[in-house]
């Protein structure tokens, strides 16, 4: 009998596929006693799983080379590959297998939770931030081991967990899995917004399936209609198909609104812009003819390496976006670590420990916090280009004082690389205090973004990323509007640009309300530009607001 359930929220597209339950104190690894006359070939089982993870990780290792943007990755799966050839890993999950008698899943078990107390016991910061490390590398051999728990298996792979934090699904989608299901997760958290930049599809916020799932059961998956099916009856499987195909259709039939202009009926301009978290998404964001990168979030840069890039490592990073994208215009935001990208600014920041995250050191806060950080970032973006094709966002911003002490740096950099063109700062309004104070924020902004995602968070007080709360993240609160309209309205009094880069600006029930407000373009994941631009060619602007 099929199972049904429904999720919070949903990375689009619908896909069919055998569960794997991603490794995690929720799963259960195997566990059995071996005799004496076993203990050989399950000595050879763990050799060989070794040996296999070593090869998938050359693998993974060829095709980041070929990215040369992604090298950033590399030394992580060097050190990765340093640890499964390490004498100690082996010898003693052996020594468990022959002292123990027990099977090899179970010895790797004990051995990891030895080697993951040894890191966590050391006094040094950097040695103690290697658990991590030696955690997925016990992961790695274990999906070895199991060959229906080793995503690169011919069948098109599902993974389902309690949670997925940004960097797993990038490694879900390096890895070739088709679609992931987590129990946990709000409306607009990080982990979904990632997954809708690079395609993959998911479900967030899905309870119930967790427990009733095993690996290899098949599972429907449909991110549009945010549900799923366990075990589908051959009734459910062919109406998956026919869903499958409309969707394909539907999609195709798209492909007719890619450069084309993003114009109302009546012939406004509203420019149409892609939020980019990673380099590989922009070839799909040219393919739909977005007119510019409104949002390049660039923590994920910083999140793909568990040390700070240096200035001339983001300096290259940025100018290959920037060389990407040709003469289109580019606005980086900031580093923006924190709430649920919390688990990398405390590897990083290992002085901050803050109770509260989501009001804690994030941001522009952050950056003020460490000016080498925030100076090395923006001599980089600087360095990226010779012209004014750059902007710069600045995030989380509650106060005057903030955008000033960042126009001061910027001025300074300016100085020092003489840079003759002005250079546009812009002021993230994702709090109720910077629209509150919109009008004073104009007075020392280029131009605004609205971030609808922690607006509705902050506004409302509802976690973005929480399940629990999603009925009550809704950005057509109130609330929420008067705030936008106030940003609106002080952007507009001085005559500087506003735009939308929260999912929000994807919305089309929003874009009418958008085209009467005159907001300047809407940045969003660039998978739904053209959805929004056929909506957009279908509304009039209102005459009486543009005339
Ligand atoms: C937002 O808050 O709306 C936004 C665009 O920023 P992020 O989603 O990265 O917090
Ligand atoms: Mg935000």
């Amino acid at each position: 009998m099929s199972v049904h359930g429904q999720a919070v929220a949903g990375s689009g597209g619908i896909v069919c596929g055998a569960i794997q339950k991603l490794d995690s104190q929720d799963q259960i690894i195997p566990e059995y006693g071996i005799s004496k006359a076993q203990h050989t070939a399950e000595k050879k089982r763990f050799v060989d799983a070794i040996t296999q993870a070593s090869r998938h990780i050359q693998k993974e290792m060829d095709a980041l080379r070929e990215h040369p943007q992604a090298k950033v990755l590399l030394p992580i799966l060097e050190t990765h590959l340093m640890m499964l050839s390490d004498p100690e890993l082996r010898e003693s999950t052996q020594r468990y297998i022959e002292e123990k008698s027990i099977n090899v899943e179970w010895a790797l078990k004990r051995c990891m939770a030895d080697f993951v107390q040894a890191f966590a016991d050391m006094d040094d910061v950097y040695l103690k931030s290697r658990k991590a490390d030696i955690e997925q590398v016990g992961k790695r051999i274990l999906h070895e081991l199991t060959d229906k728990t080793n995503i690169k298996g011919s069948v098109p792979a599902i993974i389902v967990a309690q949670d997925f934090s940004p960097s797993d699904i990038v490694s879900l989608w390096r890895m070739g899995a088709i679609g992931f299901v987590a129990a946990q997760g709000g409306k607009e958290g990080h982990a979904l917004i990632v997954a809708r930049g690079l395609g993959l599809t998911g479900l967030i916020g899905a309870q119930g399936l967790f427990a009733q799932a095993s690996d290899g059961d098949e599972l429907i998956l449909d991110a549009e209609h945010l549900c799923w099916t366990l075990r589908p009856s051959q009734q459910e499987r062919d109406d998956f198909k026919k869903k499958q195909a409309q969707l394909a259709a539907e999609q195709d039939a798209l492909k007719a609104f890619a450069h084309t202009p993003s114009r109302s009926k009546d012939g406004y301009a509203l420019p149409l812009l892609a939020n980019i978290e990673f380099i590989e998404e922009i070839d799909i964001a040219l393919e739909y003819g977005v007119d510019g990168i409104g949002l390049f979030r660039t923590e994920f840069l910083f999140m793909q390496s568990d040390t700070l890039p240096s200035e001339d490592e983001q300096t290259a990073y940025y100018q290959a976006i920037v060389q990407r994208v040709g003469n289109l215009p580019v606005t980086f935001r900031l580093l923006d670590v924190g709430a649920d990208k919390l688990a990398y600014a405390q590897l990083l920041f290992d002085d901050y420990d803050g109770e509260n995250p989501a009001l804690g050191l994030r941001g522009v806060r952050m950056l003020l916090h460490k000016p080498k950080l925030l100076r090395t970032q923006l001599r980089a973006i600087l360095r990226s280009s010779p012209s004014e094709q750059v902007s710069i966002l600045v995030p989380m911003v509650t106060s005057v004082s903030e955008m000033q002490a960042v126009r001061t740096v910027v001025e300074e950099i300016q100085a020092e690389l003489k840079i003759n063109h002005a250079v546009s700062l812009g002021c993230m309004i994702e709090v109720p205090s910077a629209a509150l104070i919109a009008h004073d924020l104009a007075n020392v902004s280029d131009f605004f973004s609205i971030g609808s995602n922690d607006l509705v968070q902050y506004t409302l007080a509802v976690d973005r990323a929480d399940e629990h709360v999603s009925y009550l993240y809704d950005a057509n609160h109130p609330a929420v509007r008067q705030l936008i309209q106030m940003a609106v309205d002080a952007a507009q009094a001085r005559h500087i640009p506003i735009t939308i880069c929260g999912e929000l600006a994807a919305d089309t029930t929003w874009t009418q309300t958008f085209l009467d407000m005159r907001i300047s373009a809407l940045s969003m994941t660039s998978r739904n530009i053209l959805h929004v631009r056929k909506r957009l060619q279908e509304l009039q602007a209102k005459t009486s607001i543009i005339s």
